[in-house]
Order: C-alpha cells, then sequence, then structure tokens
C-alpha cells in the first residue's frame, strides 16, 4: 500500500501557504504517495475533514495569499482528548504522517502530536517571523513589502500636510515587520519590543528634523512594543507622549488584516517550495519530529522541539542602520 501523507494549515494564515501546500502535494505524488489535504487545521483534523488531493487540486494557487485548506484555531486540540480524536482521524484515513504548516502555536501542537505517536514535520509559516531555526518563516516577506508600500503612500500625505504619522504594524512579540518595513520605508524612528526605546529621543529626533525643515515624521510601533506600560495601544501611547512633549498633532495607521494578504512574493513562493519540497522529503526518509528553515540559503532541518525552544533574535545590525539613517 501507498504510503499516505497528510497536509494542513493552521493558526494565522500566512502568504506562500499555497505555494507549500502545492509543493506538499506534487512532490508526495512525485515519491509515489498519497496526498490527503485537511481542511481548518487541527479542528478539521477533530472533525474528520480529510480529503484526497490530485495534482489539479493545487493548480494556479501558487500566486493567491491566504490557503485553499482554510486555517482555524483549536481549542479541543490543546486536551489530550481532542487530540486523540484527531488521531483517531487520521488512523481511519490511514494516514502515516502529518505535514504541519504555521506559527508557533501550530507547531506546538504538531509536537504534541509527534509525542502522541504520530510521525509529524513543521513548516513555518507566519508573517511574524517569531519563529527560530529559519532566517524566514513563510510569508513575511510578503507581509513587509505590504508594509512599505502602505508607508510610501502614508508619506506622501505625512510630507503634504506635514504631519506626524505613527504606523503600527502585527507581529505579536517580534519586531521584525516593524524593523524590516521601517528600514525599507524610510522610517524616523522604529519602536520594537526588544530593544528599550526612549520617547524622548524620538521627540527630540522629531524637532531636530523640524528645525532642519523637514516637517513630516513616520514612526514604526511594533504591536508588540510596550510604552509606557500600556501594553494594547502603543501607537495611542507613543502618539500621546510626542503630542504633550512636542506640541505637535500625531496621526495614527494601525496597518491590521492587510498584512496577511496579497499575492506571495518571489521569495515567499521559493521558500515555500524549497521548505515544503525538503519537508515531503524528510518524511520520505522516515525522519520525522523535525521543522524545516532555511538559513544563509540552505534549507536544513532541527528537532521540532529544538527549534521550538530557541529565540528567533532581532536583526540588530538592521536595528543600529536603521538608526544611523535616521539620526543624520
Ligand atoms: P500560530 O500557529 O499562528 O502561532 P496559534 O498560536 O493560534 O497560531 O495556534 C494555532 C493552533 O495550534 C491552536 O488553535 C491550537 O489548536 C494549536 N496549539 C497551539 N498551542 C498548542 C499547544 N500548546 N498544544 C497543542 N496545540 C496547540
Amino acid at each position: 500500500m501507498k504510503k499516505r501523507i497528510g497536509v494542513l494549515t493552521s493558526g494565522g494564515d500566512a502568504p506562500g501557504m499555497n505555494a507549500a501546500i502545492r509543493t506538499v502535494v506534487r512532490t508526495a505524488i512525485s515519491y509515489n504517495m498519497e496526498p490527503y489535504g485537511i481542511y481548518r487545521g487541527y479542528q478539521g483534523l477533530i472533525n474528520n475533514e480529510i480529503e484526497p488531493l490530485c495534482s489539479a487540486s493545487v493548480s494556479g494557487i501558487i500566486q493567491r495569499g491566504g490557503t485553499i485548506l482554510k486555517s482555524a484555531r483549536s481549542q479541543e486540540f490543546k486536551d489530550k482528548e481532542g487530540r486523540a480524536a484527531a488521531i483517531a482521524n487520521l488512523e481511519k484515513h490511514k494516514i502515516d504522517a502529518l505535514v504541519v504548516i504555521g506559527g508557533d502555536g501550530s507547531l506546538t501542537g504538531a509536537l504534541a502530536l509527534q509525542k502522541e505517536g504520530v510521525p509529524v514535520v513543521g513548516i513555518p509559516a507566519t508573517i511574524d517571523n517569531d519563529i527560530a531555526c529559519t532566517d524566514f518563516t513563510i510569508g513575511f516577506d510578503t507581509a513587509v513589502n505590504t508594509v512599505m508600500e502602505s508607508v510610501n503612500k502614508i508619506r506622501d500625505t505625512a510630507s503634504s500636510h506635514e504631519r506626524i504619522y505613527i504606523v503600527e504594524v502585527m507581529g505579536r512579540r517580534s519586531g521584525y515587520i516593524a524593523l524590516y518595513s521601517g528600514l525599507a520605508g524610510g522610517a524616523d524612528s522604529i519602536i520594537v519590543p526588544e530593544v528599550p526605546h526612549n520617547l524622548d529621543q524620538v521627540c527630540e529626533k522629531i524637532q531636530k528634523a523640524y528645525r532642519a525643515g523637514k516637517n513630516h515624521n513616520i514612526i514604526m510601533v511594533a504591536e508588540g512594543a510596550q510604552v509606557n506600560g500600556d501594553q494594547t495601544n502603543p501607537s495611542v501611547a507613543v502618539s500621546k507622549y510626542i503630542q504633550e512633549k512636542t506640541g505637535m498633532e500625531t496621526r495614527i495607521v494601525i496597518l491590521g488584516a492587510i498584512q496577511r494578504g496579497g499575492a506571495p512574493t518571489v521569495n515567499d513562493r521559493l521558500l515555500s517550495s524549497r521548505l515544503a519540497y525538503h519537508a515531503v522529503s524528510l518524511i520520505h526518509q522516515g525522519k520525522t519530529g523535525r521543522m524545516v528553515g532555511e538559513v544563509d540559503k540552505a534549507v536544513k532541518s532541527w528537532e521540532l522541539e529544538y527549534a521550538l525552544a530557541q529565540d528567533q533574535k532581532l536583526d540588530m545590525e538592521y536595528y543600529h542602520l536603521a538608526n544611523i539613517l535616521s539620526s543624520i
């Protein structure tokens, strides 16, 4: 009997997930395995939303954001009984191994499955770039390109009206989206959770620029930054501080869900395709309980448990560069 391989997407969707699903399906077929799609993540696994896939099921999706397998969050799956129901469905369909495409929550769920006897390989996919053992997670590149384009547009109006704009971006506890899009978008200040910020310095920069004749300012704020003890509204806290300290009016833009959408960039399509190919190859070789990642252009894999225990460190070289370029 042919080996059967299941694939699911879980947690927050990320552009490039479809390109990864496509590669999982086609690589499995190339190894003479039978691919099965599981819809709505772990909740779909519990609800038995499982169907065979073929090469045609994944045609015309490489350029689409989101995920054709849908995504969901599942509280039930966090309990052993929920996972037992999921495992029973995998057994019912005689699925031998599972590819999980998702963020750290989803990969933590995958590790739980592996420990309970299901061979699993994880593919890191989240716009947040908050998973270690890979330079980038699937979806990050598209998200920062989207943010950068938004910053370009905000700058047009900021400079016309001579205004200070505070742009809040996603990333959960990570400052990667704020840092990369801020550096690429020419932001004046970047506030991230990983580095202590000094709002007085931000204000000084604004005033110094003002004296030099530059009357607009873009401040990137990561949603996970803690500003003056305010964990829920960092951009509002930054805005209040600047208005009180400088007397200047500020505007806030919270970019929100647009950061998740859109056609994946070249980088994300290539990353998805390479990681998914490697994931299925590992299953073909009988190596599971692993996460795939790309480091210095090489695709590798690590013990899932090890990878999840590491911290994805913010690139401080980029942070310092952004600081230098906006302080002169
Ligand atoms: P992401 O994968 O994007 O980080 P979540 O953190 O919401 O998104 O996780 C997605 C799903 O993974 C959860 O709804 C849950 O079903 C599963 N999951 C998350 N954490 C665990 C855990 N500690 N044990 C088992 N399953 C988990």
